[in-house]
């Protein structure tokens, strides 16, 4: 994902550097270190009553130095936090590391530098560089390497090293132990942002840049796959995988569990950049969008980048959501294989989702003339799936679905919106679902255990997806269970709210995850 070296970042004292080589002998690296003193760190020739700045360099190891390795290098020398003036001028409140990091003059998004005391991103930290200048325009000293954290002071260019500085490297890249995953769930925790107010992490509102809530909700509802979360909370699991959308995604998990967050919410902005160029601009965030057409597509993503393109193979996506469909086709329908078959067709389908069709919706209208919504209870609607109700379709045929194999988190998505040749139609039937305890097998044959018994089959919901307004407009908010509290929460956008569970059971939901009950 790196990009390689371009001009722009040598586009100083990087590259008219002096030639000696640095490493090795200890005199040779002094000579260097020296020169590097005189050169170009005025202020650093000379430290009163410190150590010589041979003593003081230290290997840097920044990406955007190894080629030079060999050369003399400008910013060897360290300093404490002591020992810079500029450390007491960092603005934390100014920081926000969401937003895509590209130098606010170039736009490129090499070799940036974040100015910690007004935020804003430049690049380069050489003479003449984008970040060198703005600091000696703006009198801004302190600036972040946005892609290892490293600390420099400019324009005397040396890297600063304060315990002080974790808590910003943090909220950059966020970290979790495998000990810290483990007990996620376990813990009710709280943690206060810059401004005092308190959040929940793991409970944040996402930001709407612009009609992205279609995809704020689906993140949210998949950070409730746990193990989808714990997954991507430990950036060492996909650390070979070279997609920016899963590097993305997995920032953006990390982000909303950040228990040390400068603030209490998060813009998906960098995210949906990855999203937008991963789809082609199919999902952008100035459109609003079908989450149910969103949520398939990053699931399908994710697991086709994770697996470096092998669908076949596992990845955590399907480890989670895929389950197995036996699809009975019958002899003579449809214009597929079972079109000239002399016997019914049948085949096994693994999914990641299951769509359920909602009684066509007669609008009725009671003696006040007030329209009656009609209701259905969620076993009605699985009934699809039992394995001896017909689905007709001109395409398709006449087809019978059976549930194989259940998935550890099942995906419902309440067909809803109806799309005709002139515009989208939208069925507010109100569907009827316990929020705790669906057994799957009261409505459809579940599958068999290796001793013949069915396998359990009872979930509990986890997340719930609520569409309110007119087809075609209208807006996307979440529900979200919290486990450790049992207690549900409603999330649009920023805000975040506890909501009972009636509420949640009386919504218009349009899209459900599921999790199996461990028995
Ligand atoms: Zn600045």
């Amino acid at each position: 994902m790196k990009r390689g070296r371009e001009e722009l970042e040598g586009n100083g004292g990087e590259e008219q550097a002096a030639t000696q080589p640095a490493a090795g002998e200890p005199a040779t690296a002094a000579a260097a270190a020296a020169a590097a003193a005189a050169v170009e760190e005025p202020g650093a020739a000379a430290p009163a009553g410190g150590q010589p700045p041979a003593a003081a360099a230290v290997e840097d190891d920044d990406d955007d130095d190894k080629p030079l390795a060999s050369n003399f290098k400008m910013s060897r020398s360290v300093r404490k936090g002591t020992e810079c003036p500029y450390l007491d001028t960092i603005a934390r409140q100014n920081l926000d590391f969401d937003f895509e990091k590209c130098c606010s003059v170039t736009l490129s998004g090499h070799n940036v530098y974040a100015c910690l005391v007004c935020g804003k991103y430049f690049q380069g930290r050489g003479p003449n560089t984008q970040a060198y200048t703005h600091s000696l325009e703006a009198g801004h000293h302190m600036f972040m390497k946005v892609d290892s954290g490293r600390v420099y002071c400019l324009p005397d260019m040396y890297e600063v090293t304060d315990r002080s500085l974790a808590d910003i490297q943090y909220v950059l890249n966020p970290t979790f132990t495998p000990a810290e995953v483990a007990k996620m769930d376990s813990a009710v925790s709280w943690a206060r942002a810059l401004d005092g107010s308190e959040y929940m992490p793991g409970l944040v509102g996402l930001n709407n840049m612009k009609q992205n809530d279609y995809a704020n909700v689906v993140v949210q509802a998949l950070c409730r796959v746990h193990p989808i979360r714990d997954f991507f909370l430990r950036p060492e699991n996909y650390a070979s995988c070279g997609s920016l959308l899963v590097q993305r995604f997995g920032e953006l998990v990390r982000k909303l569990w950040n228990p040390r967050a400068f603030k209490g919410q998060v813009s998906p902005h960098e995210f949906m950049q990855a999203v937008m160029s991963a789809s082609g601009k199919r999902f952008i965030i100035d459109r609003q969008s079908d989450p149910l057409d969103f949520l398939s597509w990053l699931a399908n993503a994710l697991h086709t980048d994770l697996t470096g393109g092998k669908r076949k193979k596992r990845s955590v996506i399907t480890d989670c959501l895929q389950g197995e469909l036996e699809v009975v086709t019958e002899a003579g329908t449809g214009l597929g294989r079972a079109k000239d078959a002399a016997a019914d067709v049948t085949e096994k389908v693994p999914f990641l989702m299951l769509g359920l069709d909602l009684p066509a919706a007669p609008l009725f209208k009671d003696a006040l003339e007030k329209v009656i919504i009609p209701q259905v209870p969620i076993f009605e609607i699985l009934r699809k799936f039992d394995g001896s109700t017909v689905n007709e379709d001109i395409k398709a045929g006449r087809r019978r679905f059976r549930i194989t194999r259940l998935p550890r988190f099942l995906v419902l998505h309440i067909r809803r919106f109806l799309k005709n040749q002139f515009f989208i139609e939208k069925n507010p039937t109100i569907v009827n679902f316990p929020v705790k305890n669906l057994e799957l097998a009261a409505a459809v044959p579940v599958p068999q255990g290796p001793d013949g018994s069915p396998v359990p089959s009872k979930y509990d919901l986890c997340a719930n997806v609520v569409h309110e307004g007119k087809a075609g407009e209208g807006t996307y908010r979440v529900h979200v269970h919290r486990k450790v509290e049992d207690q549900w929460y409603e999330v649009q956008d920023l805000r975040v709210g506890e909501v009972l569970p009636q509420m949640v059971a009386l919504s218009e939901t349009y899209l459900q995850v599921y999790e199996l009950k461990a028995q």
